[in-house]
């Protein structure tokens, strides 16, 4: 059973970097660890990816006895950096480019997804990440 400890609390859904995902024996993860618009559906994933990235570290540690220890907690932190960085771009980036009510831009935003629209191999490589 989980008890609430603190009050609750609320934040936008929206890009959200933390200084850092990892301190002195813990570990973030989901949420906790990162924030994306929820545009794209590609919270849980991330999420996932953490959980998966942070087993892996610990079952390949070897001689790392602790589990806790910084050399493992900076091995997963290292490992989520880009993959999160990147999902954080597109999801922000997407939700700025459909944002903005500047006609000119809306433009250059429709030419732009035609463009990737007609060209499967561009398609297919953006769209992968958000597949895996
Ligand atoms: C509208 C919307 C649509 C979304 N659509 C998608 C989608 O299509 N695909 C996708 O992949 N992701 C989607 N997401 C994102 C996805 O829901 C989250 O990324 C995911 O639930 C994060 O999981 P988590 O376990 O990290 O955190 P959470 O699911 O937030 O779980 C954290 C848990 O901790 C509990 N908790 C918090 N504080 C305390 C405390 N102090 N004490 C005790 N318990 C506490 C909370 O009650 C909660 O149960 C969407 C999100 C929203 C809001």
């Amino acid at each position: 059973m989980l008890e609430s400890i603190t009050p609750a609390a609320h934040f936008p859904l929206q890009f959200l970097k933390l200084p850092a995902t990892i301190a002195h024996r813990l570990a973030l993860v989901g949420d906790a660890a990162h924030g994306v618009h929820p545009l794209a559906g590609q919270g849980v994933n991330l999420g996932f990816g953490d959980a998966d990235a942070l087993a892996t570290v610990l079952a390949a540690r070897g001689p790392v006895a602790d589990a806790g220890a910084p050399l493992l907690l900076e091995r997963y932190a290292r490992r989520r950096a880009e993959p999160v960085l990147a999902m954080q771009a597109v999801t922000d980036g997407l939700a700025r480019l459909f944002g903005a009510s500047a006609p000119w831009l809306a433009s250059l935003r429709n030419i732009g997804l035609a463009a990737v629209d007609r060209l499967p191999l561009v398609k297919r490589t953006l769209a992968q990440p958000a597949l895996r």
